[in-house]
């Protein structure tokens, strides 16, 4: 075949297919015009998961009757002038692709009228062709419907899934983007149904409400405010130019993250806004994973909303067609101010409380029905009410229960600490800043006891020596897969050592990347009193003195909670005594 060069037709196909994947992709950019174009109120209808209908309705400021055309030109855009505005983009869009690439594809009609204009006007367009024009009486504002979406492309058709998985595509995308603009009221209507509304408060707290129920969004924590001196890499001896975090009005992270009690099996419950613009960032998500680290069990996933806004000369958005990547410039600061900014929020988190047992005499209504808005703001004043505060009160132990928790009373109520977590997490504390000063307090055994190990085991344990060393562990090699254990971390007291020390290698090596970190809390692991062990009064008396030490006391270093709270209000209640 001769070269030659492509019909705009095909040109315009292949663009449209960049940008347009899935009726969802359509919902996004007609939603982000709306947020440009300054609407309050933006209303999004799709019939058959948006394959038959996607109309998408905003009180904006419209387009003025004589470019109406021109927005549906390929590369037309009102929100960028030249190359140098691409480094310091304010708007969602700016690559004039989204209005032509859906009409590529669609059957499009389009009415918008401006202020300033007193009759509105009506386009519609079949495969990016203009087929009518006329005048028409309109609301200020822009009305959007895209009809029989992907009609002239058979391949995009065939791959699109079933309606309700397409329908759930674009309500979580709705969802992200009530998110990342509370003032802005949004609603989403599937087949006549409202599946989803957000008031425009203002308030996040009041979507994350909606868009995670009121049991859900009471459980997570307003990210604490924290300036971040970060250097500046252009400037490493600290003048002239500053770092991000020094300026005023740099760099700013906001939002809500779960308690650690709250966690998901999957990880799309973490929503990252980059400047507004929901982003799907494998740096920052790993960012805020990273804050909840021993916090949460294993192969949990947290529930958050983290917002970061920064200079747009700091961070490059046009790295991907549908403008879901974004680069930044200074990554590595990032990085570490998100990790901070979350963790030390975390640290603030509060106790779980006890769910209301199953023989409650009598069944309060569920609380995901939606409550009027009196009611919504009782409940809020009340999970406000147990303010997360740092430290555990002090407690009086009053005994154990089944060998495994210690039952303990302290000005709000019961609680009940399980024993293992609790002496793990005090143990856990106590290696890491042991080992900050360079001083694990070790043990020399009366008989150095023999290791025989596999092979695996073996070059494991080699090339771990001095770490282990570092931790209070004297390890001899003695032949080829044999070592000598001659002293313990302080610690490990008692029990099958070798069999520990076996274990702890084996629980350590299956985590590559943060094997020494693995190791201690597996380290305080085996080191706690065990569950079904007898404690005695003044055991248990100062196991919750050092709990009350602690820095994270109410989660063990797996990120189990150590201990959970019956409040006096509860009990009161459960013995229908208010
Ligand atoms: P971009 O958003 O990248 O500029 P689009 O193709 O999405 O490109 O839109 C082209 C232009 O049409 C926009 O720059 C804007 O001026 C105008 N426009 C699109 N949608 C709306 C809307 N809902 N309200 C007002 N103006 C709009
Ligand atoms: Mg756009």
């Amino acid at each position: 075949m001769a070269i030659c060069i492509l019909s705009p037709e095909v040109v315009s196909k292949i663009a449209a297919g960049e940008v347009i994947e899935r009726p969802a992709s359509v919902v996004k950019e007609l939603i982000e015009n709306s947020i440009d174009a300054g609407a309050s109120e933006i209303k999004v209808e799709v019939r058959q998961g948006g394959r038959r209908l996607i109309r998408v309705i905003d009180d904006g400021g419209g387009i003025p009757a004589q470019e109406v055309e021109l927005a549906f030109e390929r590369h037309s855009t009102s929100k960028l002038k030249d190359a140098e505005d691409l480094y310091h983009i304010a708007s969602l869009g700016f690559r004039g692709e989204a209005l032509p690439s859906i009409a590529a594809v669609s059957k499009v009609t389009f009415v918008t009228r401006t202020e300033e204009q007193e009759i509105g006007v009506l386009l519609r367009l079949e495969g990016g062709k203009v087929i009518k024009r006329q005048k028409k009486g309109a609301p200020r504002g822009t009305v959007v419907s895209v009809e029989e979406l992907f009609f002239n492309t058979p391949a995009r058709l065939k791959f699109l899934r079933k309606d309700s998985t397409e329908a759930r595509h674009i309500s979580h995308l709705v969802t992200r983007y009530a998110l990342a603009y509370p003032s802005i009221r949004f609603s989403l209507l599937s087949e006549g149904h409202t599946l989803f509304r957000s008031t425009g408060s203002s308030s996040l707290y009041d979507v994350l409400i909606e868009v995670y129920g009121l049991e859900t969004a009471g459980q997570m924590l307003e990210i604490a405010p924290l300036s971040v001196p970060v250097p500046s890499q252009r400037d490493p001896k600290g003048q002239g130019s500053r770092g991000m975090g020094e300026e005023a009005e740099g760099l700013k992270i906001s939002g809500h993250v779960g308690a650690p009690s709250l966690h998901r099996a999957s990880g799309r419950y973490l929503t990252i806004l980059i400047n507004g613009r929901w982003v799907r960032d494998q740096l920052l998500g790993y960012a805020i994973k990273e804050a909840y680290h021993t916090l949460l069990p294993k192969g949990r996933h947290p529930i958050a909303v983290v917002r970061v806004d920064l200079p747009p000369q700091e961070v490059d958005i046009n790295v991907h067609p549908a403008k879901a990547e974004v680069r930044f410039r200074r990554s590595g600061e990032l990085f570490a101010a998100v990790q901070k900014a979350v963790r030390h929020t975390l640290k603030g988190a509060p106790i779980p409380v006890v769910a209301p047992p199953r023989w409650a005499p009598e069944p309060r209504p569920p609380i995901t029905r939606r409550p009027s808005p009196g009611q919504m703001a009782l409940e809020v004043q009340r999970t406000e009410g147990m303010a997360p505060s740092k430290k555990i009160p002090p407690l009086r132990v009053l005994g154990q229960l089944g060998r495994t928790y210690i039952i303990a009373e302290g000005p709000e109520g019961m609680y009940l600490i399980d024993q293992h977590a609790a002496h793990e997490r005090v143990l856990y504390e106590r290696l890491l800043s042991e080992r900050g000063k360079m001083a694990v307090s070790s043990q020399r055994l009366l008989e150095p006891l023999t290791l025989d190990l596999g092979s695996e085991e073996a070059a494991i344990l080699e090339e771990k020596l001095e770490t282990l060393r570092s931790w209070g562990f004297d390890l001899e090699p003695f032949g080829a897969q044999t070592y000598l254990l001659r002293a313990v971390p302080a610690i490990l007291k008692g029990g099958d050592l070798s069999q520990a020390v076996r274990e702890m290698i084996d629980e350590a090596s299956r985590q590559a990347g943060r094997w020494e970190e693995e190791f201690v809390i597996s380290l305080a692991c085996h080191g706690a009193v065990q569950a079904g062990q007898t404690m005695s009064e003044g055991e248990m008396r100062d196991l919750v003195r050092q709990l009350e030490e602690t820095s994270s006391p109410r989660t063990c270093a797996h990120g189990r909670p150590t201990m959970i709270h019956l409040s006096a209000e509860q009990l009161q209640r459960e013995f229908g005594r208010s």
